[in-house]
């Protein structure tokens, strides 16, 4: 993107238009130079042009970028805390904004299918895993048609008016009559003239064409509950495509997803932690204060005395907030024990000492308690090591059956 283009000029507006008078100036050019209804030479560079020109100036902070640094996405990149532009998917970009805005109504086209309704429209919205945890809103940007400002969405121009549709004579259906071997074929359907409405406008809305609505750029607050799952949706009512002149609109279905966290994996409500933790304190057992997923929030995890490698500790309800509810899952520490390698030479001499000193111990105790069945815990702890994060496993200390 080029930043010496001048984008004021391109739109054919001055540097102190406002707001309407740019969509006015866009959707006009648009309307000449879209490449399915203009035969002039460049009319696709020069659509994307104007395309570009009008996503700048129609965005209040790009454009303020653009006039005081001469780049939409200010000194260097992008300026703080702007709003989501999340991605946009079932086909909604731009071209097909477009699309549907001349190919939905008055098209020169004959038989092609008209809908008058608003679809249905999806974004892809990425939020933390803290943001999920605590809940949240976000203000996201996003290219609709929506019901045209200057005319109100009926489509109708100044001393203009609806009138019957001349093709259907009011009644949005026609039908056609086939010969076939059969006999005579009737077949009804929806008038292609008035996409069904029976309507037709006389002196439409210049800025809107006629449709009652037009591409624009607005801003929706998605109200994000707590405990929401990456795939799970929020459907907001009437945001999606506007209806032609007023028929109604699809909705808005916003897709979360949930992005991954650096400490934490999620497994349904309950979060993984590794705690990584070496082979002394492991022997000792230690207290260690992590930060949880709320804010601010503060747990305290025990590693008991004797720890084995992949040890897990459940501690209750300092998972993931359960979605429409209070409780919660929990937070389940696998421990990770390390051999320390770089020990000194003395410290070296006091773990053989120590050794020394087991060893003769175990020669004692077998001595003494020949059928002990105390094998080791080790068995069950690695193995629940090697699966922390599949099914929901709550190793208990103690003895295998
Ligand atoms: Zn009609
Ligand atoms: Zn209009």
């Amino acid at each position: 993107m080029a930043a010496s283009k001048d984008y004021y000029d391109i739109l054919g507006v001055n540097r102190d238009a406002d707001a309407k008078t740019i969509k006015r100036a866009f959707l006009k050019l648009a309307r000449q130079l879209h490449p399915d209804v203009s035969n002039e030479p460049n009319a696709e560079e020069k659509f994307k042009e104007v395309n570009e020109a009008y996503s700048v100036l129609s965005d209040e902070k790009r454009r303020a970028n653009y006039d005081q640094f001469g780049n939409p996405d200010g000194p260097s990149g992008f300026g703080g805390d702007y709003v989501d532009m999340s991605d946009i998917f079932g086909g909604f970009g731009m071209d097909d904004l477009f699309s549907s805005f001349f190919g939905g109504m008055g098209g020169s086209a004959g038989a092609r299918s008209v809908r008058t309704r608003g679809r249905d429209m999806g974004l892809n919205l990425h939020i933390t895993l803290e943001e999920a945890a605590c809940g949240c809103t976000k203000t996201v940007a996003y290219d609709r048609l929506a019901p045209c400002d200057d005319c109100g969405g009926t489509g109708v121009g100044e001393g203009g008016k609806v009138t019957a549709c001349d093709h259907c004579q009011g009644t949005g259906r026609v039908v056609t009559v086939q010969q076939t071997i059969l006999g005579q074929m009737k077949t009804q359907t929806t008038c292609p003239e008035c996409g069904g409405t029976g309507k037709a406008v006389e002196g439409a809305c210049e800025t809107c064409g006629g449709q009652g609505r037009t591409p624009s750029r607005e801003t929706v607050e998605v109200k994000i509950p707590a405990g929401i799952h990456s795939g799970q949706s929020i459907r907001i009512k009437g945001r999606g495509e506007a209806g032609v002149r007023g028929e109604v609109a699809g909705d808005l279905v916003v897709t979360i997803s949930v992005s991954e966290h650096e400490h934490f994996q999620r497994q349904g409500d309950d979060l993984y932690y590794i705690l990584k933790i070496d082979a002394f304190e492991a022997m000792v057992g230690i207290t260690h204060t992590i930060a949880g997923i709320l804010a601010d929030e503060k747990v305290e995890v025990v590693v008991p005395a004797g720890c084995q490698y992949g040890q897990q500790l459940v501690i209750a309800r300092y998972g993931m907030p359960r979605l429409h509810s209070s409780a919660r899952g929990n937070l389940i520490i696998a421990v990770e024990v390390s051999v320390p390698v770089d020990l000194t030479d003395e410290q070296v001499q006091l773990v053989r000492s120590l050794l020394e000193q087991q060893k003769s111990q175990a020669k004692e105790a077998v001595q003494v308690d020949d059928d002990s069945d105390d094998e080791m815990d080790m068995d069950t702890a690695t193995s629940a090591f090697r699966r922390p994060f599949g099914k929901k496993k709550r190793p208990r200390k103690g003895h295998r059956k």
